[in-house]
This record gives C-alpha cells, sequence and structure tokens, in this order.
C-alpha cells in the first residue's frame, strides 16, 4: 500500500475509534508545490490528507492550539518538537498521538525560484525523486536533491526517534548535523559578529520566524510586552540583534532544526547558523540534543550542582 494509503487509513481509524478529536496534517495548498496544514475532525475528510516534499511546516506548533485529543502527522522534526512540547509542559502526552512518518525531505521555495531564475511556476508537482515544473515558456524537471531544504540535507531524524504509531519505512542515514558550522566556526569572533550583523540587518522584524516555530510557545512574547518595555520595536541594528538573541536563548536545547523559521523569512536571513551554533553548544556541554526523551528537562531550563559555571566571575 502506498505510504499516503496508510497515513489516510490510520487517520479515519483514528477519528472513527475517537482515539482523537483532531488529526493535524496537511493538504494540497493552492499554489503550485505548496502545501498547507489539514485539521482533520470528521474522518470522511481524511482522502484530502497529502504528503510530499512539499509538506514543510512543522505540525508542533499547531498541536497546543487543541482542545481534546490531538493526533499529528509528524515527520522526524515535528517529533521531536512534539517531545519538547511535552516535556516543557505545553502539551499533555495523553492527549497526543504522534503518528510518525518517513520523511523524504522537504523543498525550500527560495532554491525552486533560484533554480528556476525567477520565472512563474503556474503548475508544478513532485514526480518520485523529481520536481516537475511548468509556466509560460517553462517546462523542466530536476532532481529534490537539488532543491532540498538545508536542514533536510544534514538531518539525522527523518524518521522520529519517538512516536505512537509509525506508518511505512525506518530511514536509517547517517545525519552530519554540525556539517553547516564548518565554515563560520573558521571565522573570528570579529568576523562572526560582523556576519551577523549584516544578516539581522536585513531583518524587519515581521516575526514570521518566531510564528512558525514551535519552540516559540510564550503565550505572550517578551518583543510584544510595554511594560516593561525590554527593548525597542525598531528595526534600527541594537533592537533587531536583541530580539534574535533572546530567541535563540529561548530555543537552545529546544531547536530541532527544522529550517521553518528560515524558510518562512521573507528576506532569506540565515536563522538556522545561529540556532544550529547553540545547538551544538547544548550538544557539547550537556550531552542533550531536543526531543530525543520524554524524561529529561531542556537543560537551560534545569539546575544541576555539577553544571559549569565558568562564565561567573
Ligand atoms: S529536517 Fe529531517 S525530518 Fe525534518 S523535514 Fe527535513 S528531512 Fe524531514
Ligand atoms: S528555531 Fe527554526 S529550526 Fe529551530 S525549531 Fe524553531 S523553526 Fe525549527
Ligand atoms: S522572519 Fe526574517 S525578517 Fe521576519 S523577524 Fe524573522 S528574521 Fe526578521
Amino acid at each position: 500500500m502506498a505510504l499516503i494509503d496508510e497515513i489516510r487509513q490510520e487517520a479515519k481509524r483514528l477519528l472513527e475509534e475517537k482515539r482523537v478529536d483532531v488529526i493535524i496534517g496537511y493538504r494540497k495548498g493552492t499554489l503550485p508545490l505548496r502545501s498547507t496544514p489539514a485539521f482533520i475532525r470528521n474522518s470522511d475528510e481524511v482522502e484530502g490528507l497529502i504528503f510530499d516534499p512539499t509538506c514543510s511546516n512543522n505540525l508542533a506548533s499547531f498541536a497546543n492550539r487543541f482542545e481534546g485529543k490531538v493526533g499529528v502527522i509528524a515527520k522526524g522534526c515535528d517529533a521531536r518538537s512534539l517531545i519538547t512540547l511535552v516535556v516543557d509542559r505545553q502539551i499533555d502526552k495523553e492527549n497526543l498521538v504522534i503518528i510518525g512518518i518517513p520523511c523524504p525531505g522537504v523543498i525550500d521555495h527560495r532554491k525552486v525560484r533560484h533554480r528556476l531564475r525567477g520565472r512563474e511556476v503556474v503548475d508544478g508537482l513532485i514526480l518520485e525523486d523529481k520536481v516537475v515544473v511548468k509556466g509560460r515558456d517553462l517546462k523542466e524537471d530536476f532532481p529534490i536533491s537539488e532543491v532540498l531544504s538545508g536542514s533536510c540535507q544534514v538531518c539525522q531524524y527523518q524518521t522520529p526517534p519517538v512516536y505512537d504509531l509509525l506508518i511505512g519505512y525506518q530511514i536509517k542515514k547517517e545525519g552530519r548535523p554540525f556539517e553547516d558550522l564548518k565554515e563560520f566556526k573558521e571565522k573570528c569572533p570579529g568576523e562572526r559578529r560582523n556576519f551577523f550583523e549584516e544578516e539581522f540587518f536585513r531583518c524587519i522584524r515581521c516575526y514570521a520566524c518566531r510564528q512558525v516555530c514551535p519552540a516559540c510557545f510564550c503565550e505572550y512574547c517578551i518583543v510584544d510586552r510595554t511594560k516593561p518595555l525590554w527593548f525597542g520595536k525598531t528595526t534600527d541594528l541594537s533592537d533587531t540583534l536583541m530580539f534574535h538573541l533572546i530567541r535563540a536563548y529561548h530555543t537552545a536545547g529546544r531547536c530541532v532544526d527544522c529550517g521553518a523559521c528560515h524558510r518562512a523569512c521573507p528576506m532569506g536571513i540565515d536563522l538556522r547558523l545561529l540556532n544550529k551554533r547553540l545547538e551544538e553548544e547544548v550538544a557539547e556541554r550537556f550531552g542533550f540534543q531536543a526531543g530525543l526523551d520524554l524524561e529529561r528537562p531542556v537543560p537551560l531550563s534545569a539546575y544541576k550542582d555539577e553544571d559549569t559555571q565558568e562564565f561567573i566571575m
């Protein structure tokens, strides 16, 4: 049976047996090569579910917005974010069914646009390991690997490490989680600062990166507060850097490198690099990777006597 048929069958069963009140998955979007999150309460609607490399949202960011029991069709990164939300007590595990699926990786539309030199796509589809696009004076196909999201190129957990039920097969792959950092780490501290200043100078403070991120779960974000006003709401570099540093610290130990923030950013800012560097730091200092363990708290939200404290002068 095809993977999508198994997904629909399992979603239908969970709804009919009343194991869940809603299934969160994907359905076809209105634009070519786009999907959109689907919230399915009625078993008759499962035929609308899809799953392919256009399914790029991290669905964990919707899971804590529903009353009752929620079933989430979860790629590796979505499942890890769900586990992090359970550990952070944002979701009650009793109300969550993680429907794990093997993930082939998702496409990055910025790379597609670049590959097509900006020509408009009127129709597009995924055919096995190829992207097929059509438009005015345009008919092309190219391997998905050419437009794969940066996160997916180094992903270690295409199959969710934790799930309630797994559909399909296990993908076993050697991940290279911190390979993207190699070039960045060769820079001296001044060059690193310049790099981030140049990147964040382009930030328009639209907060798309925050909205799509399951690790950004605060009900009332510090940037929206006015009493006290911790820092300004302008796009001056100092205000922008403050926002990104605070977000990076909040997501340290929670970020699963799903790449959703980077894909959502209208300015194409390389957000993954900062989060990735902190992910590496957390891995080295605490031997911790987000979303692998339901029992272990996020290191920056827990205290241990033996934690290193070399930052205290
Ligand atoms: S990061 Fe991994 S699990 Fe997530 S979309 Fe990419 S390949 Fe799939
Ligand atoms: S910070 Fe970005 S990469 Fe990390 S979990 Fe949030 S959206 Fe995903
Ligand atoms: S999505 Fe991009 S432009 Fe918008 S706040 Fe985030 S970094 Fe800035």
